[in-house]
């Protein structure tokens, strides 16, 4: 078959001197060559002046697919060339689903690439030294209020990269009460970053960016040893009453990043064995999230608990519920998201659900953390329905160790 003949749609085929596009020109396809050479040149006539010469391989007419803007230079073919026809819809599919991030740099680096296409053009046809023109230095990117958002990404990305070198991350406990008697049964651990330019820094607003940058796993161990150390300095100062346990127990979230590291149940063994801590005083916390990836979650929860530590159910009734985890997979505790203990007093649905959840924990014997409890009525109801432990600004507001060891010295029920 001639290389140079097809009756192929995606293919193009270019005689000698054909114009394929023109500056200014709406951006419609770009191609990749095949056979021939492309000539890309900016100007007309006499004042044109040649960008670059493509041959097999070379792609060209990509970037106004990429963003959108007309054409800043032309393309020519030199000799009969063949051509793969490559669709706006082909490339608007792959940027729409690759990161903001990527996007961004590739506006960056297309914005350069068209400015230089302008001040060459302009240098080229002028006599005497031409500064760069604010058409050449302007950037539409920086402008746009998406872009913006990244960059402020971006910052925020490395200012926790240097919280993590110079001891900005702070580990808080928030108390937990057993619902029967309102005596302390453990801890749950959630970081705090005492940023210097931002103040204090909510770990909703950098837990996920930590979760995308793998910057977690790190995070993730020292929280993990903080919870040992400060574990075994609150059992030491516990004074159980009549019918409390015998000890505390300390909750730490666990990102999924975090156990789909290989050795991550055989590092956080080690990390007990240092401090002294059991592993059934360590509940790990995960969320539904973990199950995105079925078989391997099942395996690496599987692993933990047969090391002893437990494992709770977080933010449960939200996100990707599905019953058919607890089905297959085996857990020690489940825990009722906030956004449904506040609504019990107010939604008689949401009442409803609560105490459906309750229900199944129970029967599927496992104990039911209720979080988000912020009043006396929250308390009340959930303690009617059955639920084992709470935990909330009722109680008490997460606290550094200092304030834990304060608050267990003067617990609530022994309160003026
Ligand atoms: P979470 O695991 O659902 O933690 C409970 C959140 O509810 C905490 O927010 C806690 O301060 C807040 N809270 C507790 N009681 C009440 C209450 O009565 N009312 C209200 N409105 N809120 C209450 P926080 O500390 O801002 O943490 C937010 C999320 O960040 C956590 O949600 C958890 O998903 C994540 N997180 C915190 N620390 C860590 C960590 O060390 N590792 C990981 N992977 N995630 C963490
Ligand atoms: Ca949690
Ligand atoms: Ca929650």
């Amino acid at each position: 078959m001639d290389p140079l003949h097809s009756s192929n749609c995606n293919i193009r085929l270019f005689q000698e001197g054909e114009t394929i596009f023109t500056e200014g020109s709406d951006s419609d396809a770009a191609y990749i060559i095949e056979a021939g050479l492309i000539e890309i040149f900016v100007g007309s006539g006499s004042d044109a002046v040649q960008l670059s010469v493509l041959g097999p391989g070379d792609i060209f007419g990509e970037m106004g697919l990429i963003d959108a803007y007309p054409r800043s230079a032309s393309a020519r073919a030199m000799c009969p060339c063949r051509c793969i026809v490559i669709s706006a819809a082909q490339i608007a599919e792959r940027i729409e689903a690759s990161n903001p991030l990527v996007k961004l740099l590739i506006s960056i680096s297309l914005h350069r690439n068209r400015a230089y296409n302008t001040y060459f053009k302009t240098i080229m046809n002028s006599s005497h030294v031409v500064l760069p023109t604010l058409a050449v230095t302007e950037k539409a990117y920086v402008k746009n209020p998406q872009h913006r958002q990244i960059l402020e990404e971006i910052k925020l990305e490395s200012d926790l990269h240097k919280a993590v070198n110079n001891d900005e991350l702070q580990p808080y406990y928030q108390p937990l009460f057993s619902m029967a008697d309102n005596s302390i049964v453990g801890f749950e651990s959630l970081l705090r970053w005492q940023c210097p330019d931002r103040g204090m820094v909510s770990p909703n607003q950098f837990i996920s960016l930590a979760e995308e940058t793998s910057l977690i796993v790190p995070i993730g161990d020292w929280i993990l040893e903080q919870a040992c150390i400060d574990l075994k300095t609150f059992q030491a100062h516990w004074q159980p009453g009549p019918g409390s346990p015998s000890h505390l127990f300390m909750s730490v979230n666990i990102s999924v990043r975090q156990f789909q590291e290989p050795n991550f149940c055989e590092k956080l063994l080690a990390l007990t064995q240092r401090y002294g801590v059991l592993p059934k005083h360590i509940k790990l916390e995960v969320t539904e999230r973990i199950f995105l990836d079925q078989a391997d979650a099942v395996e690496a929860i599987d692993d933990c608990r047969k090391a002893g530590f437990e494992v709770s159910l977080d933010d449960f009734g939200t996100g990707y519920s599905s019953l058919s985890y607890l089905e297959r997979c085996e857990i020690d505790s489940l825990k009722i998201d906030q956004s449904f203990t506040q609504k019990i007093c107010t939604s008689h649905r949401a009442k409803i659900l609560v105490s459906s959840i309750i229900d199944i924990s129970k029967k599927l014997g496992l104990i039911t953390i209720a979080e988000g409890i912020e009043t006396e009525e929250h308390r009340g109801i959930l303690e009617d329905m059955g639920c084992d432990i709470g935990q909330g600004y009722l109680f008490s507001k997460p606290l550094p160790s200092s304030g834990i060891l304060e608050f267990m010295a003067n617990p609530p029920s022994q309160r003026p």
